[in-house]
């Protein structure tokens, strides 16, 4: 008897990996691919990578040079610098597989799906890889999205989350995501509807009160500070100020009283001085973030910040890592 041939996917980083990992299982199963409870026990690992942050890039390098050791098919996927790509290719990886990237959603009855609206950023933060990775903003069209949507809703699925790199500037001939989201919350049925992740200068007055007001949208937004000082802001290229991203949050606490407010801080940015860790201290103090997600900077070759030194000590950016996460949790509002 022909043995089954297994697989065991390793998703690294945000959840657009694990929605390819979703997508990757099913690609798989269809060609005849059974899941391997374990990395030990597959022929094929597929590792879906990170090339975001330098942690992740060495968890890999480290797992791909044990992986070799065995016979196992390795392929590698997911958001990789072309740097980090040949480094790998030196490494005998490889990087393609027939049929990969074009599939449908796994799992039979999951309580929670992922829907792809688009891949790419156009907007250069920079300290981050993703326009280099993922290229330029690429949206998909309503109407795949809004059936991949009725599909999840089919299957019983009570919890979507639209996402993208910057969702909210999602457009699609005429349709912007104001019109993407009045049109998922219109379809029948009992689910909520949730999405991910945002940039603060496109949260605009228009999406603020469509959250506000249809009750099928989750009152949850995820809103990247990165940074509360404008000076660090600008060096970062994030387009908006100390300034612009408060008054953003008092219009959206004002419009959605229960709002659930979540962010992404950055610590230790080249040249960020005691002042400009003080302003992110503040608007942590007045934004009461329910949580916040918080990386220690860390150079990406090919990015405009990685000309710029990494002057901030590890342990300086760990110190302040703790003392952001203690304001957040202290500071949270219930
Ligand atoms: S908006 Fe997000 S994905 Fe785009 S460059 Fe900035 S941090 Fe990266």
């Amino acid at each position: 008897m022909v043995k089954q041939k297994t697989y065991f996917i390793r998703a690294f980083g945000c959840q657009f990996n694990k929605a390819d990992a979703e997508k990757t299982a099913k690609v798989l199963e269809k060609k005849g691919y059974k899941l391997s409870p374990s990395l030990c026990g597959a022929d094929l690992v597929i590792v879906l990578m990170c090339s975001v942050r330098q942690k992740s890039v060495e968890k890999v390098k480290s797992q791909i040079a044990d992986l070799r050791k065995t016979d196992k098919q390795i392929i590698l996927k997911g958001c990789i610098l072309p740097s980090d790509k040949k480094m790998f290719e030196a490494m005998g990886v490889k990087f393609s597989f027939k049929g990969l990237s074009n599939s449908q959603i796994k799992k039979e009855k999951p309580k929670t799906g992922l829907v792809e609206i688009g891949q790419g950023c156009n907007n250069f933060c920079s300290y981050c890889v993703v326009p280099y990775t993922k290229g330029p903003e690429k949206y998909r069209s309503p109407l795949v999205i809004i059936g991949e949507v009725k599909y999840l809703i089919k299957k019983g699925v009570k919890d979507i989350t639209l996402i993208a790199q910057n969702v909210n500037s999602y457009k699609f001939n005429r349709t912007n995501f104001v019109g993407l989201l009045k049109a998922v919350s219109n379809l029948e049925g009992d689910f909520k509807i949730g999405f991910l992740t945002n940039h603060p200068k496109d949260m605009s007055e228009a999406l603020i009160n469509v959250i506000a007001t249809l009750p099928k949208i989750k009152k949850e937004i995820h809103l990247p500070l990165q940074s509360g000082s404008s000076k660090v802001l600008k060096r970062m290229n994030r387009h908006y100020t100390k300034q612009d991203y408060l008054k953003l949050i008092q219009k959206i606490r004002k419009k959605i009283p229960n709002v659930r407010l979540t962010t992404d801080i950055i610590v230790g940015f080249p040249g960020e001085t005691e002042n400009d860790f003080g302003d992110t201290l503040d608007v942590i103090k007045k934004a009461h973030f329910k949580q916040a997600f918080i990386s220690k900077y860390s150079p990406r070759e090919g990015t405009a910040s990685f000309k710029l030194k990494d002057t901030i000590p590890l342990e300086e950016k760990k110190r302040k890592e703790q003392i952001l996460l203690k304001l957040t949790k202290n500071n949270a509002k219930t």
